[in-house]
């Protein structure tokens, strides 16, 4: 077979421990083998991050924002002891947080779907998306502690020096306080993020917060969504055959564990960081769940919803066997590559992805899987195997699909 060509390069961004090791697997067997791969490759391992003064993190950046389309591998975001271990120049930011500030955006966690891997959630059928809010709120907040009786107050200086106050609390001893914000630009790119992402998949959108009690915080973010709603999507809504609703985040959480699956669910940003965890363990396995960060022009940057698996790691450098389960670092890949192939309108790449895919799916399905998903399975005579003989089966497969 003549291998697919692409027109345009898409963005890589290699990364840290054993993530990087299935990353170098992964394009050795299942992608350049039958795909001329074209990208422009940026090095976030944390070495390189430290030796650039982590330059190297927005330049892959503002390189999305040129080829509209990344696949990230995972990377350490550093703290005191990799400043140690690395003897690094400084305890450099979060790689995503470096990133998300340039782009903007939401995050999308979908679990990827096996017979024989069931979610632990029995009326579960089909997939959750969860799409969080990537900016504000406690992530950017501000706390004091207050050490005795006195009184706090939120107080606005506008540009003009007119001021508004508000009263927090009288305190009569010791207690907290917190502020946090978020801004008008960022909820509605996230709500526009949200349309945009439940029209590509066709399934319906929801979303939730506490505006019953935060009238004025939530009910910002409810508000917008409707605004933007009715005004840009309603009527593609309807042609499109799917909805968007609204409720209080205590209900949807209710009918989430009654649902059958297949929706978005939009989350603000702390919402999201928690129930994307329990959705993925309720679905089975953090790496079976992709992640993509969708901006607002437009841009995609596709990863694995895990870390570098450094447990993991510190085993194969001690030339032990390691059994890590490389499928959200293939689905980061396929997505990308399906991506490429929508935009340059690439039918080959694109229905490479697809059948990338399905061979992972065929693989597991047939009962050779790695060791995490061999421990939850359904499945009876499963033949458990370490990474690069999983990856070697998924390329069997691929070819005869090919
Ligand atoms: P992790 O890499 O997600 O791994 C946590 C544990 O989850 C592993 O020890 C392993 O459990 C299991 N696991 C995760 N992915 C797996 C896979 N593909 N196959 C099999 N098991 C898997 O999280 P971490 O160990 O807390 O973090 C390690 C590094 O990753 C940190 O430096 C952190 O900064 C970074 N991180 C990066 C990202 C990102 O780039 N997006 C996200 C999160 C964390 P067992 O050990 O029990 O087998
Ligand atoms: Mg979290």
């Amino acid at each position: 077979m003549d291998k697919i060509q692409m027109t345009t390069p898409l963005v890589e961004m290699d990364g840290d421990e054993m993530t990087r090791v299935l990353w170098a697997m992964i394009k050795k067997h299942l992608i350049c083998p039958f795909v001329e791969l074209k990208t422009a490759y940026y090095d976030l391992g944390l070495e390189s991050r430290d030796a650039s003064e982590d330059q190297v993190t927005a330049y892959a950046a503002y390189a999305v924002k040129k080829y509209h389309v990344a696949v990230k591998c995972a990377t350490i975001t550093p703290n005191a002891a990799r400043v140690k271990e690395y003897d690094l120049k400084e305890m450099w930011k979060s790689p995503n947080g470096t990133i998300r500030a340039i782009l903007d955006g939401t995050v999308f966690r979908a679990p990827i779907l096996a017979a024989g891997i069931e979610p632990c959630v029995k009326n579960w059928k089909k997939p959750i998306t969860v799409a969080r809010h990537a900016y504000g709120d406690v992530y950017k907040s501000v706390e004091m502690k207050v050490p005795g009786a006195g009184k706090a107050e939120l107080v606005y200086t506008a540009e003009d020096g007119t001021v508004q106050r508000e009263l927090i609390h009288e305190f009569s001893g010791e207690g907290i306080i917190q502020g946090m914000h978020n801004t008008k630009a960022s909820i509605e790119s996230f709500a526009r993020s949200c349309f945009h992402y439940a029209l590509d998949v066709r399934e319906d959108l929801w979303f939730a917060s506490k505006d019953t009690i935060s009238k004025k915080y939530d009910h910002t973010f409810k508000d917008i969504f409707q605004e933007i709603y009715e005004k840009e999507y309603e009527e593609k809504f309807q042609e499109a055959g799917i909805n968007y609703f609204y409720t209080l985040i205590d209900d949807a959480v209710a009918r989430v564990m009654k649902s059958e699956g297949g929706y978005v669910w939009a989350c603000k940003n702390y919402d999201g960081d928690v129930m994307s965890d329990m959705i993925s363990s309720a679905f089975g396995s953090l790496a079976m769940m992709t992640s993509v960060l969708v901006t607002p022009d437009g841009n995609y940057e596709y990863e694995a919803a895990h870390g570098t698996v450094q447990r993991h790691y510190y085993k194969y450098l001690a030339g032990e066997e390691t059994s890590t389960n490389p499928v959200a670092t293939i689905f980061a890949w396929s997505g990308a590559l399906r991506k490429r192939g929508e935009l340059d309108q690439n039918d080959r790449l694109m229905k490479f992805a697809d059948s990338l895919e399905k061979a992972v799916i065929d693989t597991i399905e047939s009962g050779k899987m790695t060791k995490d998903l061999a421990a939850i399975t359904a499945l009876e005579n499963v033949i458990t195997l370490n990474s690069e003989e999983f990856i070697q089966a998924i390329a069997e497969n691929l070819r005869k699909l090919l």
